[in-house]
C-alpha cells in the first residue's frame, strides 16, 4: 500500500531548505543560491514500518517571518521540517516563537526541527548555545556533505506513519 502526504520545509532565507530537499531526493547539492520563488513541489518514496511513504515535498520561498507562511503552503501538511542554518544565530534567536506560531496553525501534525550547515560549525559549541536558549533540537544535518540528511526525513516518516 503507498499512502502519499504532504511535507514543507519552513525556515528563514537561505538556512538550506531547497537544499537538503535536493540531497535528500537527488542526492546532488550545489554551493550557487538560487532563490525559491513560489513553490517547488518534489516527491520521493521511502518505506515506513512496512508501509511505502511517497512524500510529496513542498520547497516553498523563505520568509522573514514565519508568520507570513501562505495559508496554502501550510494546508492539508502532514508533516514539516523547522530548518535553521547553524551557522547563522539570526536564524535561530526567535525559534521558540516561530515553533509556538506553527504548532497553533498545525495542531497535532508531526514536525522536526533541524540545524544545517552542521559542516560550517563547531557543533558541541553550538549545542550548549542551544541549550542556554532552551532550543530543543535533535537533529544537526548538513545538505553540503550529506551528513543526517536521510535520516531526518526517515524520522519525520517515522512520526506521520507510527
Ligand atoms: P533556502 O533559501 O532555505 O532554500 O536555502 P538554499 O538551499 O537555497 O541554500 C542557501 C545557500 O546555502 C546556498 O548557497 C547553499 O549552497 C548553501 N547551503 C545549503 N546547505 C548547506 C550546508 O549544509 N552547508 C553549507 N556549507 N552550505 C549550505
Ligand atoms: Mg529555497
Amino acid at each position: 500500500m503507498t499512502i502519499s502526504k504532504k511535507i514543507v520545509l519552513l525556515g528563514h532565507f537561505g538556512v538550506g531548505k531547497s537544499s537538503l530537499i535536493r540531497r535528500f531526493v537527488e542526492n546532488t547539492f550545489s554551493d550557487d543560491y538560487k532563490v525559491t520563488i513560489g513553490v517547488h513541489i518534489l516527491k520521493k518514496s521511502i518505506t515506513v514500518n512496512d508501509t511505502d511513504l511517497s512524500m510529496i515535498i513542498w520547497d516553498i520561498e523563505g520568509n522573514e517571518k514565519v508568520q507570513n507562511t501562505r495559508n496554502s503552503y501550510l494546508m492539508g501538511t502532514a508533516g514539516y521540517i523547522y530548518v535553521f542554518d547553524a551557522s547563522r544565530p539570526s536564524t535561530y534567536t526567535n525559534i521558540n516563537e516561530d515553533l509556538d506560531y506553527l504548532t497553533n496553525q498545525l495542531p497535532g501534525i508531526p514536525m522536526q526541527l533541524v540545524g544545517n550547515k552542521v559542516d560550517l560549525v563547531d557543533l558541541p559549541k553550538l549545542k550548549t548555545i542551544l541549550t542556554e536558549k532552551n532550543i530543543d533540537c535533535q537533529y544537526f544535518a548538513s545538505a553540503k556533505t550529506g551528513e543526517n540528511v536521510e535520516a531526518l526525513f526517515h524520522s519525520l516518516g517515522e512520526l506521520i506513519i507510527p
